[in-house]
């Protein structure tokens, strides 16, 4: 079940990179994003990173400062109007992120400026767009797949059946929120581990919090 990582030179995450992540608003424990930043570093060797589910860039960070060695690339992508849980009324609403001009919730303003004095601008490419549609147009093979998009069984479903098949032999795919306990979550992103894991495309290579990471060691993603 583990195997090792691709072959990398020891790298760790810096420190005011550390600080800025862990001081941005979303949803990546530190110890899941230092996992993040591991992972992307040695997949980025593959080819591009791309993160479904920018929000407000906080999982981006750890993500591009991982990719530069490699003279990499993270691509972002977000409609920025928030999953069904940022809406008004749900748990993970923020009222702030409202646009009062169209009333609706708008995460791009706060991921630029999230970014923006981290210095690691020029590693990120952000794509405004729903990830299904941009799936469509992207031909280019993945290093490594971040899914941390919606979490409805519709959303997560769409985003590894549009993206995973992009992965390279050898890239990862890389999956927030994975809970196998019900109490501790939804089982949307879990359901999509288990197909993966089931379609014998993947191998499970590290486990840290809710984020799992599987190497594509096969074809036939189903
Ligand atoms: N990675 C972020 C958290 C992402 S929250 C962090 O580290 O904090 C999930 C994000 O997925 C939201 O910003 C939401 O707008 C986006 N999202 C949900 N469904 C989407 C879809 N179909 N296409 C594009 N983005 C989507
Ligand atoms: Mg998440």
């Amino acid at each position: 079940m583990t195997s090792a990582l691709p072959a990398e030179r020891p790298r760790s995450l810096p420190d005011e990179v550390r600080r800025y992540a862990e001081a941005a608003r979303g949803f990546m424990p530190p110890p899941e994003g230092e996992a993040l930043f591991a992972a992307a570093a040695a997949y980025a060797q593959v080819g591009p990173v791309v993160e479904i589910g920018t929000y407000c860039g906080k999982s981006t960070i750890y993500l591009a400062a991982a990719v530069g060695q490699a003279g990499q690339f993270v691509i972002t992508v977000d409609h920025h109007r928030g999953s069904e849980e940022n809406q008004p009324g749900w748990e993970y609403h923020e009222p702030d992120l409202v646009d009062p001009a169209v009333g609706l919730l708008d995460t791009l303003p706060s991921f630029r400026a999230t970014l923006a004095p981290t210095g690691l601008e020029q590693h990120v490419i952000a794509i405004i767009g729903r990830s299904a549609d941009v799936a469509r147009l992207w031909h280019e093979p993945v290093g490594m797949l971040f899914i941390d998009g919606g979490h409805s069984d519709a959303a997560a479903t769409a985003d590894y059946e549009g993206w995973a098949p992009k992965i390279a032999l050898g890239g990862a795919l890389a999956i927030h929120d994975v809970f196998p306990d019900p109490a501790d979550g939804g089982q949307a992103p879990y359901r999509v581990y288990l197909r993966a894991m089931a379609s014998g495309a993947f191998s499970e290579v590290r486990v840290t919090g809710s984020l799992r990471v599987l190497e594509r060691v096969g074809d036939g993603i189903g």
